[in-house]
C-alpha cells in the first residue's frame, strides 16, 4: 500500500510539474507588446518618473511605453502651441535614455482629429488656430456639463482643412525625432464631431470615409520616415449592434472605417468595465490589436488570459495579430506616482490604475518564463 501511494504521489507530482513547465511560455511569445500608457510627466517629476521606469517597468519586462505628450514639449517648430510649462529636450532625453537602457520602446502621443478640447477648455491647436475647428458654431460653455444640447464632448479639427496637416505633422515629426521613436500614437478616440452638417468641406460626406481618410493621411506621413501609426480602437467598433455604446464604440457610423484603413495601423482596444472580446474582431479584419485595461484588476487579469488564449488557439496567420496588453493610466505621471506610492487617498474599492497595473503584470509574470 505504502509503495503504491508513494508511486501515486510521485506521479501526481510529475504531472503537476509537467503542467507547470508547459504553462511557462517565453514572455515575448506570450505577449509581444507588454505596454504602459500614461500622460507625460511635468518637468518637475521627470527624475521620479525615470526611477519608476527603472524600478517598476523594467523589472516587470514592460517593453513599450506610450507617453501622452500633446503640447507638453518645448516645440521649436511651433512655439505658439507649447503648454506654458513644457518638457525640455534634455528632460525628454533622460526618459529616452532610461527606456533604451532597458529595451523599452518609447512611443509619443499627440491627440489628432478628436480631443481638441477638454470640458470647458479649448486645447492649444484650436485655441491658436480656430480656423481648424470642425464645429466653430459650437461655443465653449462657461461651465461644462454632460449631457449638453450641442453634444459637445471634445472638439475635433476638420480633417479636410487644407492647412491643418502642415501644422500637426510638424509637431508629429518633431516629437518623434526627439523621442527617437519608430512609432507614433495619434489617439483618435471618442471622435463625436466629424463630418458636421455645417462644415463647408465635410458636410454630407461619409463619416467612415472621413475617419479612414484621416487615418490613412497620418499613416502615410509617418511611413515616409519608416514609422508606424498606433490609434485607439473605439471608432472602429459598431456601438449600436454590439451594445458597446457611444464611448468605447461608435454611434456615428465611423465603424465601417475598419474595412478602409491600412492594415499596418496598430489598434489599442480599450475596454474598462467589461473584458469584451473585441480583439478577435480586429484580428479577423487583418489588424494587430492590443487590449488596454485601466483600473479594474479583475478585468485586466481576464483580458490578459484571453489574449494568451487567443494567441494559443489562433491560426498561424492570425496569431501575431493578437499583439499584447497595455496598461492605460488616465492621469499624468505625477498623480499616478502619488497614487502608486500611497501618497494620496484612493478608491476604497481597490479599482485603481495602480492596482490594475500590479495585477496585470503579476498575471503576465505568472504565465511567462524569462
Ligand atoms: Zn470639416
Amino acid at each position: 500500500m505504502k509503495i503504491s501511494s508513494l508511486k501515486h504521489g510521485l506521479l501526481i507530482g510529475f504531472l503537476l510539474f509537467y503542467q507547470w513547465s508547459m504553462a511557462q511560455i517565453p514572455v515575448d511569445s506570450l505577449l509581444p507588446v507588454r505596454g504602459f500608457c500614461i500622460g507625460a510627466p511635468q518637468s518637475s517629476r521627470v527624475d521620479e518618473f525615470v526611477q519608476f521606469i527603472e524600478k517598476e517597468l523594467a523589472p516587470r519586462q514592460v517593453n513599450t511605453l506610450i507617453l501622452r505628450v500633446d503640447f507638453n514639449y518645448e516645440f521649436k517648430s511651433h512655439p505658439e502651441l507649447r503648454d506654458s510649462v513644457a518638457l525640455s529636450r534634455r528632460e525628454v532625453k533622460r526618459m529616452v535614455n532610461a527606456c533604451q537602457k532597458h529595451h523599452i520602446r518609447l512611443i509619443p502621443q499627440i491627440n489628432l482629429l478628436g480631443h481638441q478640447s477638454w470640458a470647458a477648455k479649448t486645447t492649444n491647436l484650436l485655441r491658436v488656430y480656430p480656423q481648424f475647428d470642425e464645429t466653430p458654431h459650437v461655443k465653449m460653455p462657461e461651465k461644462y456639463q454632460w449631457p449638453n444640447a450641442d453634444g459637445l464632448y471634445c472638439k475635433s479639427y476638420c480633417p479636410l482643412h487644407p492647412e491643418v496637416h502642415k501644422v500637426v505633422f510638424e509637431l508629429v515629426d518633431e516629437i518623434c525625432d526627439v523621442f527617437e521613436a519608430d512609432a507614433f500614437h495619434a489617439g483618435m478616440d471618442e471622435v463625436f464631431y466629424i463630418g458636421d452638417d455645417k462644415c463647408p468641406r465635410c458636410s454630407g460626406r461619409d463619416k467612415a470615409e472621413l475617419f479612414a481618410g484621416e487615418v490613412k493621411t497620418i499613416r502615410d506621413h509617418l511611413a515616409q520616415n519608416g514609422r508606424t501609426l498606433w490609434i485607439w480602437g473605439d471608432r472602429l467598433l459598431d456601438g449600436k449592434t454590439t451594445g458597446l455604446g457611444m464611448w468605447e464604440a461608435s454611434m456615428n457610423n465611423t465603424h465601417r472605417a475598419i474595412d478602409l484603413i491600412p492594415k499596418d495601423v496598430l489598434i489599442c482596444d480599450w475596454h474598462y468595465e467589461r473584458p469584451d472580446q473585441t480583439p478577435v474582431y480586429f484580428a479577423m479584419k487583418g489588424l494587430k490589436v492590443m487590449t488596454c485595461p485601466w483600473r479594474m484588476p479583475k478585468n485586466a487579469v481576464l483580458q490578459a488570459q484571453d489574449m494568451a488564449k487567443f494567441r494559443a488557439t489562433a491560426t498561424k496567420t492570425m496569431k501575431d495579430r493578437f499583439h499584447g496588453m497595455i496598461q492605460t493610466v488616465w492621469s499624468d505621471a505625477g498623480s499616478f506616482l502619488d497614487e502608486y506610492y500611497g501618497r494620496k487617498k484612493t478608491d476604497e474599492s481597490g479599482n485603481t490604475a495602480s492596482n490594475c497595473f500590479r495585477a496585470l503584470y503579476e498575471e503576465i509574470g505568472k504565465t511567462a518564463s524569462n
